[in-house]
């Protein structure tokens, strides 16, 4: 279930923490610091089950004991913390998890391991708490923090910490990754991957997530319409943006990169660059009605709404503008010229 070579990219990190069993060189605490579907579970979980093989490798086994009883999550030396509160890790969570049973030894492997999930949610109750454990841990103790924002950490839980932090992977192990291993279409993830950023969690949940293909369908209808409709018609399709409130940044992604793919389209026509490729016929067509200079102003409007998003500026307002500026800037130029 856990291997090294399940994990794509984060070479660095891997050799980091090979080298450290290798060289018997661990450290009592790490902190795993990504954004979400990066693969810091992945890589803490790894590591945990490497440390604890029987077969002592850089790599775990997958055969012996140990490994079978950490794939069927009931490794009694390998301890997941949970947050029993919503509000985040908790002191008591920290107390009753980890310091009250801290002293008692492991009970058949060489370390007793902590992962603490979202540990970037700790109160600052919580972080001293654990700052105590971490300024004298039992020789045998080590602590996984995985978190998404590491500036959540008091200074002095970072110091005490090895950090390491995991960067983006590349598009092009991106797109390996959901041909080779998911085996989705060549263009299914030339599109996926455009949308990951780097994260392979997120493309992977992409791939199977048919609201993102529905989504798109609907964007393209929406692209049609601030082409061909008439300014009354393109209000109207304001309504279509309530639906994705809580996805807009995704969906004006998607929008952009369709005009993105538009302008290359009419530069170069030829579909080799674009995200959307299995919907060259549609670019195409739609390339014919639009000069360059209003696909580069679409383009600009709806990076300023997606701004402007950002600073929790009035949804619907953002919207209307977006689209009516699309509109008015084409009567603007076309009775100039
Ligand atoms: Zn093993």
């Amino acid at each position: 279930m856990y291997t090294f070579d399940e994990i794509v990219a984060h070479e660095d990190i891997i050799n980091h923490l090979q080298t450290a069993i290798k060289t018997k060189k661990i450290s009592h605490a790490y902190i795993f610091d990504g954004e979400k579907g990066m693969g810091k579970k992945m890589l803490a979980n790894t590591f945990a089950k490497t440390l604890q093989c029987e077969k002592k490798g850089i790599s775990p086994c997958d055969e012996c004991i140990s490994c079978r009883t950490y794939d069927s999550l009931n490794h009694p030396d390998i301890i997941f913390v949970e947050q029993t509160k919503k509000t985040g890790i908790g002191v008591n969570d920290i107390r009753e998890q980890i310091n009250q049973n801290i002293n008692i030894k492991p009970y058949q492997y060489p370390y007793k391991i902590y992962i603490v999930d979202n540990a970037d949610s700790m109160t600052e109750q919580a972080q001293n708490a654990l700052l105590k454990t971490l300024e004298e841990p039992p020789s045998y103790v080590i602590i996984l923090l995985l978190s998404n924002n590491i500036n959540k950490f008091l200074v002095t839980i970072i110091s005490r910490c090895v950090v390491l932090k995991l960067k983006p992977v590349m598009p092009k192990e991106v797109k390996n990754y959901l041909t080779d291993m998911i085996k989705i279409s060549n263009d299914e993830a030339e599109l996926i991957t455009s949308f990951a950023q780097g994260i392979i969690g997120k493309a992977k949940e992409l791939s199977s997530s048919q609201e993102f293909f529905d989504m798109r369908e609907e964007m393209i209808v929406i692209s049609n319409s601030i082409i061909y409709d008439d300014e009354y018609e393109l209000l109207k399709i304001c309504d279509k943006f309530d639906n994705y409130k809580d996805n807009i940044q995704e969906f004006l992604d998607l929008l952009m990169t369709w005009f993105r793919d538009l302008l290359i389209v009419k530069k170069i026509n030829d579909d080799l660059y674009l995200i959307n490729r299995d919907k060259y016929e549609i670019l195409v067509k739609q390339s014919h009605n639009l000069p360059y200079y209003r696909i580069s102003e679409i383009i600009e409007n709806i990076l300023n709404a997606k701004n402007l998003l950002r600073y929790n500026s009035n949804f619907r307002l953002v919207m209307e503008m977006m689209i009516t500026q699309t509109k008015e800037n084409k009567d603007d130029k076309s009775n100039w010229r």
